[in-house]
């Protein structure tokens, strides 16, 4: 019978636990023979204790094997990214298809919104008829075939996981480092690919809001999936404004698809690109990042991406006539409030996590875990830090249904923006940690 109290008290203690009983706890956690206030005990414990890298492995690896494990045929080496989370961030809908145009196989799993962030697979449900919750099989003969797939995360992956994930959300134990480290690993793991490229958000609109913390957790990002014999990097890229031009569901599919024909925003772009020449070099198909980028900028240009997506499209059951016709495929909300610049100057910084959440306030997040998405809304990124505004010109537009929530977000987006004589205009790549 494993000793709960013992083993709650050897960390409160700070003393470090072994592989074995690490792995019991978990499978015992799991299994419902340890119940949740034990559990919650441990995790607040471990957030003050801490986990050394022998533990943070042994923890991740239980995590991992609670469940199923994808596995892909020898020879088919994917490769998988992870953002921490940001407003805007489109990223995913361009690089799975990007990379696998490169002929590197992408088996990309995806969450939902978080918070103020947004997420993929709720972007993903925006495009009429496309099923972004594949079996295990499914996925893994998407790739074979296409050299891509994005899915939701089923619960059969790292269901431990999830329960101890729940447990933090509720016990002010989510923002430890080697906790969230294990948690995103630990999923990574049992997704079944071989390298990862972690795009590490920081700035205002991330959870990760200062430079430090974002660089401690690349760092033990890279440093656990190399003990756990994957190769991996973190690219620590800025959040202190929105990505690219738009936020909101059917809107960032609209200009993920405008990147693939190559005429998107310049900073989504760039991202991607530098997202993708990682993902393609980890994944041995270059030399260097540079090589790999070269030859995503080539895929873009050529239509090789965009060709990709609409294979990943049909795949999926999802419309292709979303890349001919956009507008009608992908509707956004009539109802449009612009926001407007109080004063003559250069906008100077953004509270990015407004913006998400007044996107939230209309529909375009959640509130209640039950919600349902409005896919219509949106918010249109008029200005960026740098640029000159007058009194009266607009900075955002927000796409809305109208009411009481529309008025309720117009003003948190009023309050989301300042302007001032002078605007450092901040990087779109801080660093990258390998
Ligand atoms: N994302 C995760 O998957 N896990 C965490 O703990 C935090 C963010």
């Amino acid at each position: 019978m494993f000793d709960a109290v013992r083993f709650i008290e050897e960390k409160r203690d700070g003393r470090a636990h072994g592989p074995e009983e690490l792995q019991v706890f978990v499978e015992s956690f799991h299994k419902g023979d340890i119940p949740d206030y034990q559990a919650s005990s441990w995790l607040m414990a471990a957030f003050l204790r801490g986990l050394d890298k022998a533990e943070l492995v042994a923890f991740t690896l239980a995590l991992a094997k609670s469940g199923k494990v994808v596995e892909f045929p020898d020879g088919l080496d994917c490769v998988d990214k992870h953002s921490t989370g940001g407003v805007g961030d489109k990223t995913s809908l361009v690089l799975v298809p990007l990379v696998a145009a490169c002929g590197v196989p992408v088996a990309k799993l995806s969450g939902r919104g978080l918070g103020f962030t947004g997420g993929t697979v709720d972007k993903l449900e925006s495009i009429p008829g496309f099923n972004a919750h594949l079996s295990m099989e499914g996925f893994v003969d998407q790739v074979r075939r296409i050299g891509c797939a994005i899915s939701g995360h089923s619960g059969d992956l790292a269901p431990a996981e999830k329960r101890f994930y729940e447990l933090r959300d509720v016990t002010g134990t989510i923002p430890s480092i080697p906790l969230i480290a294990s948690s995103i690993l630990s999923k990574k793991l049992a997704g079944g690919s071989r390298s990862f490229v972690f795009d590490v958000k920081t700035g205002s609109g991330a959870f990760m809001k200062d430079l430090d913390g974002a660089r401690a957790l690349a760092r033990q990002l890279v440093d656990l999936s190399k003990a756990l014999g994957r190769k991996s990097l973190a690219v620590i890229s800025g959040m202190e404004q929105p990505l690219g031009r738009w936020v909101g569901n059917a809107a960032e599919v609209r200009e993920a698809i405008e990147v693939l024909r190559g005429s998107g925003p310049t900073d989504t772009t760039s991202l991607c690109v530098s997202l993708g020449g990682a993902m393609v070099f980890l994944a041995g198909r270059a030399a260097c990042r540079g090589e790999g980028e070269k030859a995503c900028r080539e895929a873009l240009v050529s239509g090789k991406a965009l060709e990709h997506f609409r294979l990943l499209l049909e795949a999926q059951g999802g419309s292709t006539a979303c890349l001919e016709s956009p507008e009608k495929e992908l509707p956004l909300s009539t109802e449009t409030t612009l926001v407007r610049s109080g004063m003559k100057g250069r906008l100077a910084s953004f509270g990015t996590d407004r913006i998400g959440t007044a996107l939230r306030y209309v529909g375009g997040g959640r509130q209640r875990k039950e919600d349902a998405i409005d896919p219509g809304v949106a918010v249109e990124i008029l200005a960026k830090i740098g640029d000159e505004v007058s009194p009266g010109s607009p900075v955002l537009a927000l796409y809305h249904r109208g009411g009481e929530a529309g008025e309720t977000a117009a003003r948190i987006l009023a309050e989301s923006f300042t302007v001032a004589q002078e605007a450092a205009v901040p990087p779109l790549i801080h660093e990258t940690v390998e």
